[in-house]
């Protein structure tokens, strides 16, 4: 089972960042568009060595893309699944 992790500190801040940089890609993928280059998310975040299973918050994304799994709940707070993808650091683990 996934580890849960709070989406506060690390977690709560590279959340914060993704939302910005999501803004910025979408920005971005309307320019590549209108210029005729294809232009996905995953493009952009493999570009900024970003995690896209996650959107590069650490911590995984429901199945239907909206807001993250909760794995449990430590009393009032909700307890996320880390992103197995990039073990919860949000940018793409080169394997070597
Ligand atoms: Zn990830």
């Amino acid at each position: 089972m996934a580890r849960g992790v709070p989406l506060t500190g690390e977690y709560l801040s590279r959340y914060l960042a993704a939302q910005k940089r999501w803004h910025e890609a979408r920005e971005r993928r309307s320019r590549e568009t209108a210029a005729g280059r294809p232009s996905t998310y995953a493009d952009f975040s493999r570009a900024h060595g970003l995690c896209s299973a996650c959107a590069a918050s650490g911590v995984s994304l429901n199945d239907n893309g909206v807001g993250f799994s909760t794995v449990e709940w430590n009393g009032n707070l909700p307890l996320y699944e880390e992103c197995a993808a990039c073990g919860g650091t949000g940018r793409i683990v080169s394997p070597s």
